[in-house]
């Protein structure tokens, strides 16, 4: 009864178009190799299944009849099936949710999604040998990684449906990978498709050349009603901690299913609600901003320590550390340069958790102090922090409407310095004293 779109969590429109995309694609893969599909396997050794047909497009018109896609004159938008594919929406919409499910209603065997066969379980599991995921580790997707991807999703599908590419955070691919992507996107193999995500089609997220070749699927930030009742559905959560989790987390679902799993994501978030209570003077408020950036420090170097850890030892191996016979000595030169490249990948995917885990952070304390606002407006709104409405109330009377809002405001303006490469530590530091001096 529930397939791969049942954890797209208040998405309806974007699930109508990639239902009818999926079922557009099993119907291009039936007409491209009827004899194949029936039989439900692919040809074994060297066979292509995708060498009967060259052009997608070409293709979906025969399939689909002409006018199916977009840019065709009474086209019906988003019917039919295209190569690349834009999900953008907020953080913790399902950006990555959405582009995974329909993923595996592509190489699902009945072209459904079904959720129980093997192409949707190991798309889901993420073990599908046709099913490339790319979660940026550092601060950007670098050209390399994307020429090496981009090459290897030329390759025919082994499982005879799709080849998939699937791109987390595209917004923060270099220009010169975004260059490489485009190349694949503007030509694309016959069977490739890609997925990205993005919290925009803004130009800083993605080029407009990148933007111009994609299908858009945007994704709404889900109620807090909706993002509760996934928690108690899937994840067998307690409806009042649900309902708790999904408003504190603010629409993003896999915040809220960490604070309402995770004891430790828990007391983080509890520790930077204590935050207003603590601004009683100038030091304190020095004492606020390491505490912040301390936590968020310990909270990426957590997150990253055991991968880091566990690719040091993959590498170590593969070079055949302590080897010394002939030859060992060159090889020593050459795992010098890998060491060194491991380490800056990692120290810039540290940097990426540590400016995450603030984000976090700063979006929890953003929240309180809009409880603190509208409750001094009196408008009818949820709190967001439900356990810290009563200190919002009664900063709401001390500050009144216009000291909430500058406070919120110096929350905000800390997010964006961020953002804009300002130092962590100064802006959160200039945050503090404005949040104390109100
Ligand atoms: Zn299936």
């Amino acid at each position: 009864m529930t397939d791969v779109f049942a954890d797209l969590v208040g998405q309806d429109e974007a699930v109508v178009t990639l239902r009818r995309a999926a079922a557009s694609a099993a119907a291009l893969l039936r007409a491209a190799a009827p004899a194949l599909s029936r039989a439900g396997a692919p040809a074994a050794g060297g066979a292509d299944p995708a060498g009967g047909y060259d052009d997608l497009d070409a293709l979906a018109e025969q399939v689909d009849g002409p006018g199916t896609a977009d840019d065709r004159a009474g086209a019906e938008p988003g019917a039919g099936m295209t190569h690349a594919w834009i999900f953008t929406g907020p953080p913790g919409s399902g950006r990555s949710v959405a582009a995974r499910a329909f993923a595996a209603a592509l190489q699902c065997v009945h072209g459904t999604g079904c959720g129980h066969c093997p192409g949707c379980h190991t798309t889901l599991t993420g073990t599908h040998a046709d099913v490339r995921l790319v979660v940026p580790e550092g601060l950007s997707i670098g050209v390399n990684e994307m020429r090496a991807l981009v090459l290897r999703a030329a390759s025919t599908p082994s499982g005879g449906r799709w080849q998939i590419v699937i791109i987390e955070d595209a917004d923060r691919l270099t220009e010169a990978a975004g260059n490489a992507l485009l190349k694949a996107i503007e030509e694309p193999p016959p069977r490739t498709v890609f997925l990205l995500c993005a919290p925009s089609t803004h130009p800083d997220d993605i080029s407009v050349t990148i933007r111009s070749r994609c299908r858009v699927v945007p994704l709404r930030q889900p109620p807090a009603g909706a993002v509760a009742e996934v928690l108690v559905r899937r994840d067998g959560i307690a409806p009042d901690v649900a309902e708790w989790a999904a408003a504190a987390a603010q629409g993003h679902v896999g915040r809220a299913r960490r604070l309402a799993r995770d004891p430790e994501a828990r007391q983080r978030r509890d520790a930077v609600l204590a935050v207003p209570r603590r601004l009683t003077g100038v030091g304190a408020a020095f004492d606020a901003a390491s505490a912040l950036i301390e936590a968020a420090e310990a909270e990426a170097a957590a997150s990253v320590a055991e991968v880091d850890e566990a690719e040091r030892a993959a590498l170590q191996t593969a070079l055949g550390a302590g080897g010394t016979g002939r030859g060992a000595a060159g090889a020593m030169r050459g795992s010098a340069g890998q060491l060194k490249d491991l380490e800056k990948r990692q120290k810039s995917r540290a940097t990426r958790a540590q400016r995450d885990a603030l984000d976090r952070a700063l979006v929890d304390l953003a929240g309180f102090y809009r409880d603190a606002l509208t409750m001094a407006l009196r408008a009818p709104v949820a709190p967001v922090h439900t356990d810290t409405a009563a200190l919002a109330g009664a900063g709401a009377q001390k500050w009144e409407a216009e000291g909430a809002l500058r406070r919120l405001e110096a929350v905000l303006e800390c997010r964006a310095a961020i953002e804009a490469n300002v130092k962590p530590r100064i802006a959160v530091e200039a945050m503090m004293l404005a949040l104390w001096k109100g």
